[in-house]
């Protein structure tokens, strides 16, 4: 019976090994990565709910593969069910200035170099509420006066080059944005 266990356990210490070194190499690449942000992509999550806990579960079920075991985002805003309608909301990717997993591997210089904002909503369906927008201006304003980000620098997450996706939906005022952010 021992014999045929030793192969689980080297398979899941070597897991452990991979995961764990690969954390640690994104924790450094975080704190070691001076003036790294150079992009802001915006998102919808598509559904009507959001918490910091829901997402985090979502992207177990569906980034199982990312060893960072957080919220894809940088940011989120809350629509008033789950999180405060306005709310902003960050998980530990913010915290430690680690990558992001919020758009395809075709874009990988938007996930390193590219703070992802979600809005909770479905904005195929809805429109964005006006505190929601209200807090999204106010941080997207605070993130490119931090980070030196030219307001031609920010898009939405299917107006970005090569991606494949309604996000953040049609009626997510884009054209608005970037007039506001010329402001
Ligand atoms: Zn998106």
């Amino acid at each position: 019976m021992q014999e045929n266990n030793k192969p689980k356990i080297n398979r899941a210490r070597r897991r452990l090994i991979k995961w764990g070194s690969l954390s640690a190499c994104a924790i450094g690449l975080g704190l070691y990565w001076p003036n790294r942000w150079k992009y802001i992509v915006v998102h919808h999550s598509a559904g009507n709910y959001g918490t910091i806990e829901f997402l985090q579960q979502v992207h177990r079920d569906r980034q199982a593969g990312d060893p960072i075991d957080a919220i894809p985002y940088h940011y989120v805003i809350g629509n008033g069910n789950g999180l405060k309608l306005g709310e902003v909301a960050s998980d530990w990717r913010e915290q430690n200035s680690l990558w992001g997993a919020h758009v395809s591997g075709r874009n990988r210089d938007r996930n390193f170099r590219g703070l992802g904002i979600c809005l909770i909503g479905n904005f195929e369906k809805d429109q964005v509420p006006t505190e929601q927008y209200a807090s999204l201006l106010k941080l997207t304003k605070e993130l490119m006066l931090r980070h030196s980000i030219p307001p031609s620098n920010v898009t939405g997450h299917g107006l970005t080059n090569g991606e494949m996706t309604l996000c953040p939906g049609k009626h997510f005022p884009m054209e608005q944005l970037k007039k506001d952010l010329m402001v």
